[in-house]
């Protein structure tokens, strides 16, 4: 039996779920987000960047949106050039603020899913903005999550390798403190380019946004076999060779 509005879970349309089109590792199928004259519901659109009602509202309670990032179906963040880079992470956390200062949800997610282990559907380059009615995401969210070890820091933007990680082995946290995004948008950029290009053989990450006070919080995490620890008992696990990838990312990027 179904009671809704609940605020520890989210409700997952399993109907609405199978019609959903997935190319992430049936890579031969058709993509939705290049046939752009077919996109409807689009809310705002700069350049290349589309932002849209997402077409399958599995979620009930929730305000679904997609921002297609670029019309480069094979580029990926890790990949953009500066000028792009910077115009998507100032359009997306445009929007996600102005529904975050809008009041109408209980709190608003804005995050993205790449790769074949980061629980996404479609390759496609693109972000997700949801709106929730009536939970709070940042329920289980901690401050500790966002302290790290020190990579770099520049134009008062933190970024660091978790040492008390949400999920585990390794998450990289860029913290700004006043809502800088330029320097931000590097950051993201280069966690994500070395959890693609030097880390472990990773294919997978997601990327997640918060609001704690004045700072924007961006967690980069490579995403793996998720650890049946994590998935049992909810314990997280740090890598102990922290210190070393920290070394070997400040090599390749500072
Ligand atoms: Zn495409």
């Amino acid at each position: 039996m179904i009671t809704l509005p609940c605020n520890t879970h989210l409700y997952f349309n399993t109907n609405m779920g199978i019609q959903k089109p997935e190319n992430i590792i049936n890579r031969g199928a058709s993509c939705p987000f290049c046939e752009t004259e077919k996109l409807k519901d689009i809310i705002a659109q700069k350049g290349e960047m589309i932002l849209l009602k997402n077409k399958y509202p599995v979620l009930a309670e929730t305000y679904p949106l997609v921002l297609i990032e670029t019309e480069d179906c094979d580029s990926e963040l890790s990949l953009y050039r500066k000028e792009h880079l910077f115009q998507l992470i100032e359009f997306g956390l445009s929007h996600w603020l102005r529904l975050l200062d809008s009041n109408e949800f209980r709190s608003v997610i804005f995050f993205k899913n790449h790769g074949p282990k980061s629980g996404g559907t479609i390759r496609h380059p693109h972000m997700q903005i949801i709106g929730l009615n009536h939970l709070d995401s940042n329920r289980l969210v901690e401050p500790v999550h966002f302290e790290g070890i020190p990579i770099a820091k520049c134009d008062q933007v933190e970024w660091n390798l978790s040492t008390s990680p949400r999920m585990g082995f390794y998450e990289f946290n860029v913290v700004s403190e006043h809502g800088e995004n330029k320097q931000m948008a590097e950051f993201i950029q280069n966690s994500c380019h070395y959890i693609l290009n030097h880390f472990y053989s990773c294919d997978s990450y997601n990327l997640f946004f918060y609001q704690v006070g004045p700072k924007l919080i961006a967690k980069i995490i490579p995403r793996f076999v998720t650890s049946p620890l994590f998935v049992g008992y909810s314990i997280p696990q740090v890598a102990m060779n922290l210190d070393d990838v920290v070394k070997a990312v400040q090599k390749l990027y500072i």
